[in-house]
């Protein structure tokens, strides 16, 4: 089943959705990084919760039916909430993290090596990872804009 949907909202617009309603409670002072970061865990287990003691046929079956979906969607909220949260008070931009993550995923999983396997990236055949991302051309094929790309790994980029 794939029925993934999104609507207009931006990371941002979400994330100044959450602030307005922490400010209007004057809950910053509780915020601290640490507690974000235990409380984005906590709500990862309530959402990992909904699967204790059901078997994959029933996990599956979640979405299809109110109860199941609204939990699972209330779950989702509650993580997303959180870590936009602890995006926020570090200081990182998600949009700009995920983009530059999956450049880095891209050199770990080359799609030569990694298409249809599911096995980690330290036990790819290692002539297929050393080849990892190769060009900006390979970035952009995969929705990514690295021309300013500053990382600091030492897979770096080979130009062909
Ligand atoms: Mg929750």
């Amino acid at each position: 089943m794939n029925n993934t949907k999104f609507n207009s909202s931006t990371l941002s617009e979400l994330q100044q959705a959450v602030l307005a309603f922490r400010d209007e409670r004057d809950w910053k002072q509780f915020h601290t990084l640490r507690h974000l970061i235990v409380s984005l865990n906590l709500e990862a287990a309530e959402l990992l919760e909904l699967t204790q003691w059901k078997r994959d046929e029933e996990v599956a079956a979640l979405p299809q039916h109110a109860e199941g979906r609204e939990a699972l969607s209330d779950e989702c909220a509650d993580v997303l909430m959180y870590l936009l949260l602890v995006a926020n008070e570090a200081g990182i931009d998600l949009g700009e993290a995920v983009r530059s993550k999956l450049i880095k995923n891209a050199r770990k999983y080359p799609v030569e090596a990694a298409r249809g396997v599911s096995t980690k990236y330290d036990r790819l055949p290692t002539e297929a990872v050393s080849v990892g991302i190769k060009t900006t051309h390979e970035a952009r094929n995969i929705g990514i804009n690295n021309s300013t790309d500053n990382d600091t790994d030492d897979t770096k980029e080979t130009n062909d």
